[in-house]
């Protein structure tokens, strides 16, 4: 339960005096978030403001802007992609944790304070793109040596089927990458 990150949680004690608003960075190390495969992340501002609702809730609203470092799917190069994730989240002790979704949470009536760890992370996941590029005509790796299409053509003669696909991937301009994406069968 405990992350030992107070930068993402909120003390319930303090709220009882009345809303709380907290913004900072967070640290970039993965440890506390789990982040490891989310890429690697240099201190994602966090912006909240928490207050308490009816019956023992809380409400927390805020904004979560981070730069992630993706790799691009088709040649691997390195990506700086923005990433801004706005999130309201209300936590209940009437729920129960097999109840959550949309942004509900169950809370322990006791507790002293809530983490946001949890919560973010799910955003987080959800706010993360699904094919990320380099750029939209990205040739990619050829898929016999392994060269950056990019920087240069390695004069490789590639299978016919890879061909046709490269072909079919120019008139499909990279509109539905998901779809068009064939499958590697080497
Ligand atoms: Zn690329
Ligand atoms: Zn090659």
């Amino acid at each position: 339960m405990n992350s030992g990150f107070p930068a993402g949680r909120v003390d319930l004690n303090e709220l009882r005096a009345g809303p709380v608003e907290w913004s900072g960075t967070l640290p970039a190390e993965p440890g506390a978030w789990g982040l490891e495969e989310l890429g690697s992340v240099d201190e994602p501002l966090l912006e909240y403001r928490a207050e308490a609702g009816g019956r023992g809730s809380v409400r927390v609203a805020g904004r979560l802007t981070a730069m992630l470092k993706l790799a691009c799917r088709r040649c691997l190069d390195e990506i700086e992609w923005p990433m801004e994730v706005d999130f309201d989240f209300r936590f209940d002790p009437a729920v129960q944790e097999w109840e959550e979704e949309g942004g509900v949470f169950t809370l322990d009536p006791n507790a002293a304070s809530l983490d946001l760890v949890r919560p973010l992370r799910e955003e987080w996941v959800l706010g993360m793109p699904d094919y990320p590029v380099c750029q939209e005509g990205c040739r990619g790796l050829c898929s016999v040596c392994g060269a950056d299409l990019n920087e240069s053509n390695c004069g490789c003669t590639r299978q016919p089927g890879d061909d046709r696909w490269a072909v079919l991937k120019q008139l499909v301009s990279d509109g539905q990458p998901e779809a068009a994406r064939p499958d590697n069968d080497d």
